[in-house]
């Protein structure tokens, strides 16, 4: 079965879509630690980001680095901070985090409540620093 990741790649999930190439797709975290919060995944199906091939796992970090740079544009910060967790989601995943201080890259934080048209104006404000 399809995980939640490619079912939204496949648009039978709707989502705040950033960026996608060929391999790799970038939209909002639906419960973000800031505004700005988003996820890069591989559109291959694949649960743990280290058994990417190398090639695959290179480029996906190259795809973050334009992502994240755009994000830094958009969401002026120190730094855009970057994790892998994984133990939500079983497809891999690299959390890209607009960060003022250290706090934000906390998993323990409460999540942020944004609006749909909230959503919508930080995914348009992170496409259009792209
Ligand atoms: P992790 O697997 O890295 O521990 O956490 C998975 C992340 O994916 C969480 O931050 C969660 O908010 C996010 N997430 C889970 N399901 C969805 C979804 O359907 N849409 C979006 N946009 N994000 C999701």
């Amino acid at each position: 079965m399809a995980t939640i990741f490619s079912r939204i790649v496949a648009g039978e999930i709707p989502c705040y879509k950033v960026a996608e190439d060929d391999k790799f797709f970038a939209f909002l975290d639906i419960n973000p630690l800031v505004k700005g919060h988003t996820l890069v995944i591989p559109k291959q199906e694949v649960d743990y980001l280290f058994d990417l091939s190398d090639e695959d796992l290179a480029a996906m970090q190259v795809f973050a680095k334009h992502v994240a740079a755009a994000i830094k544009r958009a969401f002026p910060c120190i730094k855009v901070g970057q994790a892998v967790l994984g133990l939500e989601v079983p497809h891999a995943h690299i959390h890209l985090i607009p960060m003022q201080s250290e706090k934000d890259m906390l998993f323990s934080n409460p999540k942020l409540k944004l609006s749909d048209e909230e959503f919508r104006e930080i995914a348009d404000a992170i496409r259009a620093a792209l």
